[in-house]
């Protein structure tokens, strides 16, 4: 019985029923591997022949490992470093909160590399090493994506999962702060490793703000992002910028002091529009990831989303809802989290919290609780057709 039920879903024409899934990051892994497994036949086109590190804080939520888990990614096994707390850092003062929610943290190459390896045992084709340049529509019921070598690949259903990369044609809309982001690994001190050990520390200072905190291999990850403006006054470089946090917030130069950079100078990206939820799309044309909602990065739940679009679009395909009503319907569930991470970003930026540090500091392990609480994704959204669901 078995062998006839896998037999009749090969049997379903490729032309009809298959998937093109363009990015192969956390959402596009994640669409795929569910979308496989439902016996959808599903190519994913990764530009990278082989994962690489990307500009990412690496802090995994509870929601982001409950659905990781549910692809049968085992984060523990792979190294991932259990964070119990979380510390605000400005200037002279730092504050301490327990994480109200299981917390990992993994570097995203690990990650990314375990997600691949879990699309390709799920049956999905996965082609690496190609760029898609062009998304067309052929006719009311085909795509068309072009890659880098000039061939093409065509559906009828194309999951864009291209996170920061925009395709022609299918972009988002400026970043109005034009925020600037870096990554950098260090292996610290021994006694400041040892204060780190199980802690996510956001720090704060003019322009932005900056994260370190550890991950596998006894190494720690210090990811901060800041405003072009404020990049321009110490002229756009990196030992500028990174020696005037230190000025600006010595808890993070107690951290780095005696400190070993691994990386030859820091990765970068730049056009972060926070705050993005796209509106609408085209039919056939689902929307997930960084491409379906961009959170500010302080709220460590960009991962979480990815995950979490990528669930609710397979369901909604599987369920038949075509791609704009999906699309309405995720904006709407987004839009009140979305808005709240963007108010606590604003104040987190704003020189009048700066003014009302010590009082921030002091009520700062309750705020983050509740924030902690709201910010997150709901698991079970109403978007998720529940047949398809169950
Ligand atoms: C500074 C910063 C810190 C962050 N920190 C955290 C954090 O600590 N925790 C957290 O949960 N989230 C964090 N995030 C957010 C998180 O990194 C993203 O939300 C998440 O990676 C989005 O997943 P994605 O699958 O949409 O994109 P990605 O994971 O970036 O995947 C996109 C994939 O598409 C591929 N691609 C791109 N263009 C093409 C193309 N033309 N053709 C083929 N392939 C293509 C890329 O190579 C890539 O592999 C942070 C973001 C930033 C900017």
């Amino acid at each position: 019985m078995e062998l006839l039920i896998k037999a009749d879903d090969l049997t379903l024409n490729p032309l009809q029923h298959g998937v093109l899934v363009l990015g192969g990051g956390v959402a596009g892994c994640a669409a795929s591997i569910a979308l496989a497994r439902k016996g959808r036949s599903v190519t994913l086109i990764e530009r990278e022949l082989t994962p690489r590190h990307k500009v990412c804080g690496e802090f995994l939520s509870g929601e982001a490992l409950e659905d990781l888990h549910a692809l049968g990614i085992d984060v523990a096994s792979l190294g991932a470093v259990p964070i119990d707390y979380v510390r605000l850092a400005a200037a002279r003062r730092a504050a301490e909160a327990p994480l109200p929610f299981p917390a990992a943290s993994l570097t995203r190459k690990t990650l990314d590399t375990s997600l691949i390896a879990e699309a390709i045992a799920a049956g999905v084709h996965v082609e690496r090493g190609r760029s898609v340049q062009a998304l067309s529509r052929m006719g009311a019921n085909l795509w068309q994506a072009t890659l880098d070598d000039g061939t093409t690949r065509e559906a009828p259903t194309v999951f864009l999962a291209t996170g920061k990369h925009d395709l022609r044609g299918h972009t988002r809309p400026e970043d109005p702060e034009r925020w600037v982001a870096f990554k950098m690994y260090f292996r610290l001190a021994p006694a400041q490793a040892a204060e780190l050990v199980d802690a996510s520390e956001l720090m704060l200072y003019p322009g932005g703000y900056g994260g370190i905190q550890p991950v596998e291999g006894g190494i720690a990850n210090l990811c901060c992002v800041v405003q072009r403006r404020h990049l321009a006054r110490v002229g756009h470089r990196w030992e500028n910028f990174i020696a005037r946090v230190q000025q600006d917030c010595p808890h993070l130069a107690m951290r780095l002091a005696g400190a070993e950079p691994l990386l030859d100078k820091p990765i970068a990206i730049t056009h972060i529009p926070y705050g993005y939820i796209r509106r609408t799309t085209d039919d056939g044309l689902y929307c997930i990831g960084d491409q379906a909602a961009v959170i500010p990065s302080f709220t460590g739940d960009g991962i979480s989303i990815a995950l979490h679009t990528a669930r609710c679009a397979a369901a909604a395909y599987l369920g038949e809802v075509p791609a704009p009503i999906f699309q309405a319907k995720l904006r709407s569930a987004l839009q009140s989290q979305m808005r709240l991470a963007e108010f606590a970003a604003d104040g987190l930026n704003n020189s009048f919290a700066r003014a009302v540090l010590p009082f921030c500091l002091r009520v700062w392990p309750g705020v983050m609780r509740v924030t902690a609480r709201l910010t997150r994704v709901a698991q079970h959204a109403a978007i998720e057709p529940h047949a398809v669901a169950s």
